[in-house]
């Protein structure tokens, strides 16, 4: 892997680039139109001195900038697989330069055809639909656009079905966030049940109980006190 060096604004001298990008522990700050760097210890230290925050605050304060590094890596790594997806389509080996900039438009939402910023994620799985790559190819077919037309004409189309794709993402994201809830609660159940499991003898569950009594239950001489009514069901016997 290609080796990157970068300044640390805290321990580097002018002309010292000590940061090595593949090993080092390192954040980026957005600094204007440019980043600056530090390393991840050397920006803790500056943030509890200089900007006087707690060890926790600064540590978090860590954290939320390497979870941007780690969203800005992703759209670097989804233009990659976009580019490679959208080259197959139009059995392509190349794009042109004004492909590129057109998606850092997209990119940044400046692209005078949108409202906001579109990601390089969120356009790769929008060409992946394939019920939208049957659309572009049956309205290509239907206007009789060439190939080498379809690369900004088929983009075009794409962008104008983001709003749709938004409300599809947004119904997704909701139904991820219920399982997890589910499942949540039925972790919950679980942890119950195996307390119950543990307790002493004479404390079974209300199923226990049920399925007690109607096997005759009553026959034997095993007591039952549930903690929840607060009764002891040995005077039943
Ligand atoms: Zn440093």
């Amino acid at each position: 892997m290609k080796e990157i060096k970068r300044r640390c604004q805290f321990c580097d001298e002018k002309n010292e680039k000590s940061i090595n990008t593949n090993i080092d522990d390192y954040v980026a700050i957005k600094k204007g139109k440019a980043n600056v760097y530090y390393h991840s210890q050397c920006y803790q230290i500056y943030l509890m001195t200089k900007k006087k925050m707690s060890e926790e605050e600064s540590l978090l304060e860590i954290q939320r900038l390497k979870a941007i590094m780690e969203a800005q890596m992703e759209e670097i790594k989804y233009r990659d697989k976009l580019c490679k997806l959208v080259m197959d389509l139009y059995d392509i080996s190349y794009l042109p330069d004004s492909y590129f900039i057109r998606l850092t438009e997209i990119n940044n939402g400046t692209y005078k055809k949108i409202k906001e910023p579109i990601s390089n994620m969120d356009l790769y799985t929008m060409y992946s639909n394939q019920k939208l790559i049957a659309k572009l190819g049956n309205i290509a077919l239907k206007k009789g656009i060439s190939k080498e037309k379809r690369l900004y004409w088929d983009l075009a189309i794409v962008l104008s079905e983001y709003e749709g794709y938004k409300k599809w993402k947004r119904n997704n994201i909701s139904k991820n966030i219920n399982i997890d809830k589910i499942k949540k609660e039925m972790g919950k159940i679980k942890q119950a049940q195996q307390k119950e499991i543990h307790k002493k003898d004479d404390e079974v569950d209300i199923t226990e109980l049920i399925l007690w009594i109607m096997d005759g239950g009553f026959i034997g001489k095993r007591t039952f006190r549930h903690r929840e009514w607060g009764f002891s069901s040995r005077k039943f016997l």
